[in-house]
């Protein structure tokens, strides 16, 4: 195990962080910090509770220098609550060197007073992506003399919109420069980010989430004509807050979301012969929460961003064992469980069977009698989604909508969910026992200065 010592870091650092509580470095610190501290890009996979703070806050530490007034270091989050965390965090790191200024700059305050304090300087600024743009149109922040910049949560930040408020910024500060990504899933989005502004970034992954994913897997028998009941039952017992049921034809994907609507379960149906307009809203609200089970053909699920289900249920089983892994691999994230259930009927065996000897293992079947015996217990989802009026091309941006739910004594940021912005409308996500609230608060509140119409999707 290494010490802070072995990291190269100034004695002051090592004491402040033994003041701290910090007597060994994190895994992510141990492997952030070399490289870090060496002027290095670093992509990092980290959750929070990892350390990943003091990963990236210990080097832009390090490295500043004070006597030069000017912001060296930005760290952009996804959340005003994040901002504050970081802030704090970074403050309390650099304790040991004296005259260091992090100033917070988030959407949702007024912006006055930012002005007024970014006027007396500052070393680093934590802030939202909106909010630092607008200090930037303004000319009220400048990141001339930036050496390093920290995306923090960079998949969230991504997931609420703020993708072209981030590069707007990016190109605003100097080429020359540090760029420290942190992410707790990797999308493929997140890897384009960091191919287009990262030069040949280090890759770090702590150790916990390297593990294989753990996928449970479970075969039924079922009569034909059971699947809805046998879906319903095993939605009901393992409770998962999102799953996705593969079926074979369109139809099946309607009556089965039908079905289990009407039995008081959150279910929407997803093939190809949805609208653009319904395919987007179906995406959206399973995406950010807002619905528990997508019922979906392998065709219409093929673009599905979405992995690391808590459970997977083949209605029909798969037509060959590629279709069949594919499927199954939504599920299971490193470090956690995933659920895998199929269905077949009696004429169906042949395919678990080509299954077997593709894998060269037998397959685990489950008794179907008893869980058809499983009563109704519909999963409530987390969230609810707002289908606001004004779109892109009205220019609104996530901050806006952030902003008119958490500003002035508004709801928690920690509340709001998912944003996703398209050209005429917005959809955004919030925590179910806040949605009335929320929804009020849109509709008696302006954004861009204007009211807008806003209803549940
Ligand atoms: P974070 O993942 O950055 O949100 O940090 C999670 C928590 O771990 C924070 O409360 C930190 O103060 C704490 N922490 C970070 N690094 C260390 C360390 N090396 N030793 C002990 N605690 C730490």
């Amino acid at each position: 195990m290494s010490s802070f010592n072995q990291l190269g870091l100034s004695q002051a650092m090592v004491a402040n962080l033994s003041q701290l509580g910090f007597t060994q470095p994190t895994p992510i610190q141990a492997q952030a910090l070399p490289p870090t501290l060496s002027g290095k890009d670093v992509i990092a996979m980290a959750q929070t509770g990892s350390g990943k703070t003091a990963a990236f806050g210990i080097g832009l530490i390090e490295k500043l220098n004070p006597r030069h007034f000017a912001v060296q270091g930005l760290v952009l989050c996804p959340t005003r609550e994040l901002a504050d965390q970081v802030a704090k965090a970074l403050r309390e790191l650099a304790r040991a060197q004296a005259n260091v200024k992090v100033l917070t700059l988030c959407g949702g305050v007024a912006i006055g007073p930012q002005i007024g304090s970014l006027s007396h300087g500052a070393h680093i600024v934590v802030g939202t992506p909106g909010r630092i743009q607008d200090h930037l149109r303004k000319g009220t922040l400048t990141l001339e003399s930036l050496r390093t910049l920290v995306l923090d949560e960079a998949d969230r930040m991504l997931d609420m919109g703020f993708q072209d408020a981030v590069e707007d910024i990016i190109a605003q500060v100097p080429a020359r420069r540090q760029t420290l990504m942190f992410s707790a899933t990797w999308p493929d989005s997140i890897r384009t980010l960091s191919e287009r502004y990262q030069s040949t970034p280090v890759d770090i992954r702590v150790e916990a989430h390297e593990e294989k994913p753990d996928i449970r897997e479970t075969f039924y028998e079922i009569e034909p004509g059971r699947q809805a009941d046998a879906l319903a039952a095993v939605v009901s017992d393992l409770q998962p807050t999102s799953c996705i049921a593969f079926c074979t034809t369109k139809q099946q994907c309607d009556e089965l979301a039908a079905d289990l609507e009407s039995r008081g379960f959150s279910a929407l149906a997803l093939h190809g012969d949805l609208e653009q307009k319904d395919r987007d809203s179906v995406l959206v609200r399973f995406g950010n929460q807002s619905c528990a089970i997508l019922v979906a053909t392998d065709v219409a699920a093929r673009g599905l961003d979405i992995k690391a289900l808590p459970l997977v249920v083949n209605v029909e089983p798969a037509r060959d064992p590629e279709v069949h892994t594919h499927r199954v691999g939504r599920t299971g994230r490193a470090g956690e469980t995933g659920n895998a259930v199929t269905f077949c009927t009696p004429s169906q065996g042949h395919k678990i069977s080509r299954l077997e000897s593709q894998r060269d293992q037998r397959v685990q079947w489950g008794d179907a009698q008893a869980l058809l015996a499983t009563p109704d217990k519909p999963v409530k989802p987390s969230m609810r989604t707002l289908c606001i009026s004004g779109g892109r091309k009205d220019k609104v941006r996530p901050g806006d909508v952030l902003g008119a739910l958490t500003g002035e004594a508004g709801l928690p940021g920690k509340l709001i969910g998912k944003i996703d912005l398209f050209d005429f409308q917005c959809f955004v996500a919030v925590d179910r026992s806040v949605a009335a609230e929320a929804l009020e608060r849109l509709e008696n509140g302006r954004i861009k200065g204007r009211k807008m119409r806003v209803r549940y999707a």
